[in-house]
Formats: C-alpha cells, structure tokens, sequence
C-alpha cells in the first residue's frame, strides 16, 4: 500500500507545482498584455506616421516619411531621399535664385 500512497503523494505535488507554475505563467502574460496594452495607443499613431509617404522632387522617389531628409524652404516643408538629392535641390534653387 504504501507505492501507492507514495504515487499518490507525487501525483498530488505534480498536480499542485503544475498548477502553481500555470498561474504564475497567467500572471506573467496578464502583465505583459497590461503592458502591451497601454503602448497600443501609442503605436498606432506612429505607425501611421510611418506609413506615410512623401515626394522627393529631385528624383521623384517616395520615402516614408520618418526616413526622409526635411528641409523647410519658403515655409514649404520638402522631403529628400538622401543627402545629395538635398544638395542637389539647394544648390539648384540657389543657382535659379542667382539667375533671377
Ligand atoms: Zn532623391
């Protein structure tokens, strides 16, 4: 009788530290969503901000707009895909300022 009752034992602290460790895994992921959840508000908004999508008029791309180079000009704020598309818009509009 007594491997029984002795696998009765186990089963029961099996039962029990299972159990114990699912609760604590619920509680783990219960904080995890709270988190999670108080950032989605958050988030939602950036991700739309980087989504959208702007011109550069030198080369034409499209570069959302979080990647682009800003440059304000007559109160216009233009975007650039990189560095040399800019110089090249700066030094063009310079160039026509100059002729004008
Ligand atoms: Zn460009």
């Amino acid at each position: 009788m007594t491997f029984i009752v002795r696998m009765l034992r186990f089963v029961f602290w099996v039962v029990v530290v299972s159990w114990s460790v699912a609760l604590l895994r619920r509680l783990v992921q219960r904080m995890g969503q709270g988190a999670a959840q108080s950032q989605t508000p958050v988030d939602v908004p950036n991700d739309a901000v980087t989504r959208k999508l702007v011109r550069d008029p030198v080369c034409g791309m499209h570069i959302a707009e979080v990647l682009a180079l800003p440059l304000r000009q007559d109160g216009e704020l233009l975007h650039f895909c990189s560095t040399a598309c800019r110089d090249k818009y700066v030094s063009e509009t310079r160039k026509i300022a100059a002729n004008g």
